[in-house]
């Protein structure tokens, strides 16, 4: 593919690009070939540009966060991966946190910790970016980002058009949203509600959070979180564990021993391992308990 209109752009812009570049290294499973381009905008501006010319030129394209929570194909990603990394910003006004879609979700904890700022602690530690989180609703111990979202600016890629969606407009139920399957329709910035509290406090949660964490996941390995959704009234990683499946090996991926929702890539993991370790695990646990596991982590091919 000839991505000449989006290169003369990039090039006259001075917005950092890599052509046939590694993927590997910007998803947190460390798992995936190479891109034709992987793209780095600064500006909210230059994100819509992009995206725009993308479209136009009918260049495939995925947006990235910090990719906790995808992996690529092994062989080569035909398109542009855009990373939103550089759009970090993030700020308060009054009770209201305001963060750009590439911010860290343990930034924004910290930053409306600081700012005596309570309801994110929960996001303490997971290890995505606020562009991700809408997207996927994330959550931990009990609380969800639809519980503090305000609204999103979003772009719609197809309309050229750039709007702010409402809370209710995210369209959130379990692990899905609006931006589930609809690449054309990128969060730019979130408005998220939060209340005053005490700093100390805040602190105090947000560090016992992070142990409880360290305590259950596997974060000595490569992984993307738990892979698969949570069944209605079910829980993905006790089915797992209780099917026998910890520690089943496929290549370089394993069901991990300590957390059995994780898969981690123990020492050079392919997508096609990945792929294949998921699909015996949802044979096995569809066999056992009859229960349709539904994969949470995203295949960027
Ligand atoms: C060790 C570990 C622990 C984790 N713990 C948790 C947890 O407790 N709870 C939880 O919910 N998740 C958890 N995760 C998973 C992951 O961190 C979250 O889902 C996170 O919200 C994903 O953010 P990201 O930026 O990494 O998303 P990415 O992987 O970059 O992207 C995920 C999806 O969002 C889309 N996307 C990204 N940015 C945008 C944007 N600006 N607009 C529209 N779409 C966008 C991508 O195209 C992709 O479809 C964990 C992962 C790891 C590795």
């Amino acid at each position: 593919m000839d991505y000449r209109a989006l290169t003369d752009y990039l090039g006259k812009n001075e917005v950092h690009y890599e052509r046939n570049a590694k993927t590997s290294s910007l998803v947190s499973f460390r798992i995936g070939g190479t891109a034709d381009l992987i793209v780095y905008p600064d500006t909210e501006g230059e994100l819509a540009q992009v995206l725009k010319i993308s479209h136009e030129n009918g260049y495939k394209y995925v947006v990235l966060g910090n990719g906790t929570n995808s992996f690529f194909c092994d062989g080569n990603y035909g398109g542009a991966v855009i990373v939103t990394s550089r759009l970090n910003r993030i700020y308060t006004e009054g009770d209201t946190l305001v963060a750009e879609c590439g911010a860290s979700l343990t930034e924004c904890a910290k930053v409306a910790m600081e700012n005596g700022l309570c309801g994110m602690e929960f996001l303490f530690g997971i290890p995505g970016s606020v562009g991700g989180a809408v997207c996927m609703n994330a959550s931990a111990f009990g609380s969800s980002v639809s519980d503090i979202l305000r609204e999103s600016r979003v772009i719609d890629v197809e309309n050229n058009s750039i709007y702010v969606l409402g809370a209710k407009e995210h369209d959130y139920y379990i692990k899905h949203s609006a931006f589930s399957g609809n690449k054309n329709l990128v969060a730019l910035e979130s408005r998220f509600h939060l209340c005053k509290g005490d700093k100390e406090a805040i602190r105090a949660k947000m560090s016992d959070f992070l142990k409880r964490r360290s305590m259950s996941q596997p974060l000595d390995f490569p992984s993307a979180g738990s892979v698969f959704k949570r069944p209605r009234g079910l829980y993905a990683s006790k089915l797992i564990d209780e099917a026998g499946l910890k520690g089943l090996t496929l290549g370089g991926v394993s069901v991990s021993e300590k957390h059995a929702g994780f898969i981690i890539n123990k020492k050079d993991g392919t997508a096609k391992d990945l792929l294949k370790l998921i699909e015996i695990i949802k044979i096995v646990i569809r066999h056992k308990s009859g229960t349709e596991l539904e994969e949470e982590i995203i295949y960027m091919e």
